[in-house]
């Protein structure tokens, strides 16, 4: 079955119910909002319930998640976003064989934010060393950026099925929200 998207009652992402029927029940008990459906129906004996993909929390959850999570370049963030490539040479790298480049050094005063950090294989990295990738005579082939919609969603998620992510993403392009925008 699929799993909801709760938001707070400030419209910040809050957490995912992995549990149609506990977000049903905070449907159900008043705690929450459903603003998108999925087209599954459940039934019981007199009444009939479309399944909440996304519902908004009445009153406001305080919560420890810390906001930042979606913008700092961890090592998760920046691999989904370069599609597991190295930026550098192409090849294909895994969690445990890639890492991560600062594009202007840090000892140069690059920042460490996803606009200056990209995915690379160690020999890229090895080879780039404390350099620029112009003064070693390499090529980003895509240049960093900040998350989107869909990349926040899969760092979230081990494992994101489709029909969640398209129910999740159209309901956020409908209501112009963004997953904890900075
Ligand atoms: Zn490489």
């Amino acid at each position: 079955m699929s799993r909801c998207m709760v938001l707070n009652a400030s419209y910040e992402f809050l957490t995912i119910e992995e549990r149609w029927i506990d977000a049903l029940g905070l449907v159900l008990a008043g705690k929450a909002v459903p603003l998108e459906e999925y087209p599954d129906v459940v039934r019981s004996q007199h009444c009939s319930f479309r399944l909440p993909a996304v519902v908004m929390m009445r009153y406001h959850v305080k919560t420890q998640r810390r906001r930042h999570i979606f913008h700092a370049p961890t090592r998760k963030a920046v691999f989904i976003r370069d599609n597991f490539e190295c930026q550098y040479c192409g090849v294909r790298v895994s969690m445990a064989t890639g890492t991560r480049d600062h594009v202007l050094p840090r000892s140069r005063g690059g920042p460490d934010t996803l606009t200056n950090v990209v995915t690379a294989c160690r020999s890229c990295n090895v080879r780039k060393d404390d350099r620029t990738p112009e003064e070693v005579g390499m090529s980003l082939r895509n240049r960093p950026r900040a998350l989107t919609e869909d990349e926040k969603i899969q760092c979230l998620l081990k494992l994101v099925r489709a029909k969640e992510r398209n129910t999740w993403l159209a309901c956020l392009r409908r209501l112009g929200l963004g997953l904890w925008a900075a």
